[in-house]
């Protein structure tokens, strides 16, 4: 008889279905209309009941399965019971049966960190910015990221009714990423990525150094990787503080999946075992293809502005 599947595909396989569920909630709190936003850090650091809810959605759910798992969230949440309407027990047979890659087979549940993104773009999912929103799940081992989940809840909200709204995609390192069309960003122009609701001078003195052809502004770290996956921008380019773990272990693993990289602004790479440091304090670089002819392309006045 087969093998049962190893751990971390079912992990994914569970990751699946749990952002699936996820996106649900996004779409039921925007409907409903009473998004319940808070302020964390300022106006420009949000927090709406559909990251409340969602959070507790994922954690509750992933946990309950694999109970020995590290699960990082962003919000911070008063702990207790979770309503049995927000667990998702399901998992997506189809990842199931594809072969975990055999560096990953002898993974253990309390080698595995996942950290969490439930809402990623709050501040645009508030403006009504739908197609920017992302929920992130992305699943460390070692401190490297090795594999995650993008739900984008409102994947062609503007493309009629018709349309199937939402979709996800999911990608295990050595495996590829699948749930979209890997394209290439058009050859020959630079096409930048970055904050569209976090800028700063050094952001935009950082990309006004690249010289590039087109300047792209849009939220969500979740929603910049997916530009640079289908071929809408060749770099995802942030020089400033901002972005947490949480925001780039899910994007990581499926750029990495498909052969990109992402870097801090110093080319460093990111870690994420339990105990590192959540906020990526030296920014954000990342690419599909040609990461070399921007990282040496950034000033060396902007990497000695942003202290890993
Ligand atoms: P953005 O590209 O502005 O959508 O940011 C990507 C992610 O990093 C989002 O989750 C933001 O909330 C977060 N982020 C970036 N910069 C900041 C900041 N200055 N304050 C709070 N969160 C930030
Ligand atoms: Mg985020
Ligand atoms: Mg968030």
């Amino acid at each position: 008889s087969m093998a049962s599947p190893a751990l971390l595909m079912r992990v994914v396989a569970s990751a699946y279905s749990v952002a699936e569920k996820a996106a649900t909630i996004v779409r039921n709190v925007m409907s409903a209309g009473d998004l319940g936003i808070v302020e964390k850090a300022g106006p420009n650091d949000l927090q709406t009941k559909a990251d409340r809810l969602v959070q507790m959605s994922i954690c509750a759910s992933l946990a309950r399965k694999f109970p020995k798992v590290t699960i990082i969230g962003e919000e911070e949440l008063p702990t207790g019971d979770v309503t049995e309407d927000l667990i998702e027990d399901g998992h997506c047979e189809e990842i199931l049966k594809k072969p975990c890659p055999t560096q990953y087979t002898g993974i253990k549940e309390e080698e595995l960190v996942i950290w969490v993104d439930p809402l990623d773009g709050t501040k645009e999912y508030t403006e009504g910015l739908l197609d920017h929103v992302t929920v992130l799940i992305g699943i460390a081992y070692g401190g490297k990221a090795i594999a995650g989940v993008i739900n984008q809840p409102y994947y062609n909200y503007e493309a009629g009714a018709n349309a199937a709204l939402g979709r996800t995609i999911w990608g295990v390192v050595g495996m590829g990423a699948f749930g979209f069309q890997l394209s290439e960003a058009p050859a020959g122009k630079h096409i930048v990525v970055t904050t569209r609701s976090h800028s700063s001078a050094l952001v935009n003195e950082c990309i006004t150094a690249l010289n590039p052809d087109h300047v792209i502004r849009v939220g969500g770290a979740g929603n910049k990787v997916i530009q640079l996956i289908e071929g809408k921008a060749s770099a995802y380019v942030f020089a400033s503080p901002g972005c947490k773990k949480w925001d780039t272990c899910a994007p990581e693993a499926i750029l990495h999946a498909v052969g990109g990289k992402i870097t801090d602004i110093r080319g460093n790479s990111f870690q994420y075992n339990k105990e590192v440091k959540h906020m990526n304090s030296a920014g954000v670089l990342a690419t599909l293809r040609n990461y070399d002819y921007y990282a040496s392309r950034i000033p060396n006045t902007v990497k000695e502005s942003l202290v890993p």
